[in-house]
């Protein structure tokens, strides 16, 4: 009798056992079509047995191994494994989601393969082939580290500031990997912000076929891909945080681009970093893997300078000398509906020389409260605890939380007062101030709002590149890896909220997100120059931001963490829960907390706390911090705790478990 255990996608821990008589152990890592309660499910075949445990009389048969694809290879199923553990979720939910969805169903995808994969390239890549630039010292130094180091496993970073050649070091090290017939995963934060790069990847290796693997993916081309992938078709794979997963027989380097970027740490189901998984997918196969930024994750760049990581420093530009950074001390200028002179002054000299200009407000919309003053009314969200958000031109208030939008109101409903005063500055109003200031200048606004329709990003890229703009007002989707020759000034309005957050990592996103947008000016061949506005200009972050010296502002960044028992020097994991009612999320916490302690003495437990925004679309949400200085430690203790957790349906709680979490 053989017996197969079935991976299944279902929200507890179990593996099932079914009969299948015709099963053998190279069934393994295939789909199997089972009967499940009373409806028919797909699984994956992990092991094969002899015997179960099982009661016979409850041992089904299996309906169906499918067999028209090769099945997932033991090194997928060991890095799903780890994944499983590492971050607590069920191992089937792991299997299952990480294949495409039509392998996730029980009709069977169909075999015709719709278009072969260099098709599948070539629309986005035009003809002519672009040759290579003869590498800097600096970046073939980096390069051949890498090289020597193929077929064996190590970590890099490679630290390069903007403008400093990564991109050449992706390229030549994956040329490397391909010339011994390997083949090379790609992690980008998101495609749509760096359709650049896919181009430049297809423009570089022409006859190398390459695909993509991201959510924004039909489901028919995402199953083709992932094919492509997983039958060495594909060489080249140019993918999002879940491309990780993708399987690769023959992999033999990844490289992850803006490695500090938030979007590789997925916030759902399964909360996996794909750059940590990255580092452990490498050393599961014996492969070296390249981490880029300019800013990396502190956690990271501890990793490098404690020698975890092998340093790969590019500390020069290559072109235009790096933007001069200045400040703009508001306390001591007047400002004009949030603009400084000073900063107009620069905004009209770059339009005198015929350059162009970014105004940089990193929040949509017209102001982001309304506000009554005569008896202190503010629009809030019904649904989240968060203000609305006002949209002026649609005459609408906006949660950006959850989306809900009411009518804006004409007069106060608290106390009729007509006179609703915008606060502060969104986009829409810095667009606005800017029309009045310059009326002859061609300004665009770029944002969630006006880049939503599809394409609609991709010819704004073009008419900022054919000089159709002389002024740009963005959010941070103008931050990302683009490449603007007459762009010369950039300006940053209210960044110094996120100075003095509560958050521990606000600073350090704050560094990364102005060393990008600052990395936009001046990329052609002349020096660009960024301006601040700020309240507080002696801040040391915007010290070492002058000076573009990440590491000085990662090494005190480090100190302090290290003082105050932060990541890296400790390792955490929330328990998150959500309720109809927040006192029920809180008191599912506090028994889970004294369950907890009862467990481990040796792990710290905090108190459960609402969190940082407690209601979000209509539920309440609450959390439990739980830190340890040993991973190991930490490991342990979750997985006996979640062990006790069980049910929370008493509770009436939805609870789930965030390792290494970013999200407070
Ligand atoms: P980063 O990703 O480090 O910010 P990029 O990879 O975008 O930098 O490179 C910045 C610019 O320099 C790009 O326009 C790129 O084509 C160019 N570049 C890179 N390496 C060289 C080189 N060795 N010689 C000449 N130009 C180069
Ligand atoms: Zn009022
Ligand atoms: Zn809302």
């Amino acid at each position: 009798m053989t017996i197969i255990r079935v991976a299944l996608d279902v929200p507890v821990d179990t593996l099932f056992d079914y009969r299948a008589p015709d099963a053998t152990a190279t069934d393994i890592g295939r789909r199997v079509v089972v009967p499940f309660g009373r409806k028919i499910a797909v699984g994956v075949i992990l092991e094969t047995l002899s015997a179960t445990q099982v009661p016979a009389e409850r041992v089904r048969h299996a309906l169906k191994i499918i067999r028209d694809l090769p099945p997932l290879a033991a090194e997928d199923l060991r890095l799903l494994r780890f994944a499983a553990d590492y971050y607590h979720h069920p191992l089937g939910a792991v299997i299952m989601g990480a294949l495409p969805t039509r392998l996730r169903r029980v009709a069977a995808p169909s075999r015709k393969r719709t278009r072969n994969v260099l098709a599948v390239t070539a629309a986005a890549a035009p003809p002519p082939v672009v040759p290579a630039p003869r590498l800097t010292a600096e970046q073939l130094g980096a390069t051949e580290a890498v090289r020597a180091r193929l077929g064996n496993f190590q970590a890099f970073l490679l630290l390069g500031v903007t403008g400093s050649g990564k991109t050449e070091v992706y390229l030549h090290a994956m040329a490397a990997a391909l010339a011994a017939g390997q083949q090379a995963l790609l992690l980008v934060p998101e495609i749509a912000l760096t359709p650049q790069l896919e181009a430049l990847v297809v423009h570089r290796f022409p006859e190398i076929p390459m695909v993509s693997l991201h959510s924004g993916l039909a489901a028919s081309e995402r199953l083709e891909h992932w094919r492509a992938a997983r039958d060495g078709r594909a060489r080249i794979v140019l993918g999002t945080r879940l491309a990780v997963f993708a399987p690769l027989p023959e992999l033999g380097l990844i490289v992850v681009d803006e490695e500090q970027d938030a979007s590789f740490k997925q916030a759902e189901g399964l909360r996996y970093s794909a750059r940590d998984l990255a580092v452990v997918r490498a050393r599961q196969r014996d492969i070296p893997v390249v981490l880029g930024s300019a800013t990396p994750a502190l956690e990271t760049y501890h990793n490098a300078v404690s020698g975890r990581y092998a340093m790969l420093p590019l500390p020069s530009r290559i072109g235009a000398p790096p933007p001069r950074i200045a400040c703009i001390d508001t306390r001591r200028e007047k400002l004009a509906e949030g603009l400084s002179e000073r900063l107009l002054a620069g905004v009209r000299g770059c339009l005198a020389r015929q350059e162009q200009a970014l105004v940089f407000v990193n929040r949509r919309g017209y102001a982001p409260v309304l506000f009554c003053r005569a008896c202190g009314w503010i629009p809030g969200c019904r649904r989240c605890s968060a203000r609305l958000v006002l949209h002026r031109q649609e005459r609408r208030l906006r949660c950006h939380h959850c989306g809900h939008a009411v009518p804006t109101p004409v007069a106060c409903p608290g106390c009729g007062n007509p006179d609703l005063a915008p606060i502060g500055h969104g986009t829409q109003r810095v667009e606005e101030a800017l029309e009045r200031c310059f009326p002859d200048a061609r300004i665009l606004r770029i944002d969630r709002d006006t880049t939503s329709r599809r394409r609609a990003w991709q010819s704004m890229r073009q008419r900022i590149k054919d000089r159709e703009v002389d002024i740009l007002v963005g959010t941070q989707i103008i931050a990302k890896g683009h490449d603007f020759p007459h762009l010369n000034l950039v300006a940053v309005l209210n960044a110094d909220s996120q100075l003095y957050s509560t958050d521990f990592r606000a600073a350090e996103r704050l560094f990364a997100l102005l060393t990008q947008v600052a990395g936009r000016a001046g990329r052609g061949d002349k020096q660009g120059e960024v301006l601040i506005q700020t309240e507080f200009p002696q801040h040391p972050l915007y010290a070492a931001l002058a000076r573009q010296d990440y590491r000085a502002f990662a090494d005190d960044a480090l100190a302090e963490r290290r003082q105050a028992g932060f990541p890296p020097f400790v390792h955490q994991a929330l328990l998150r829960a959500e309720a109809p009612r927040l006192a029920a999320a809180l008191e599912f916490l506090t028994d889970a907390a004294r369950t907890g302690r009862s467990l481990d003495d040796r792990i710290s437990i905090f108190d459960p706390v609402p969190a940082a925004m407690p209601r979000r679309a209509g539920r309440e949400r609450a959390q439990l911090l739980v830190q340890s200085e040993s991973r190991a430690q930490l490991q342990g203790f979750l997985r006996a705790w979640r062990a006790q957790l069980g049910s929370s349906r008493a509770y009436r709680a939805r609870w789930a478990i965030d390792v290494d979490p970013l999200e407070f």
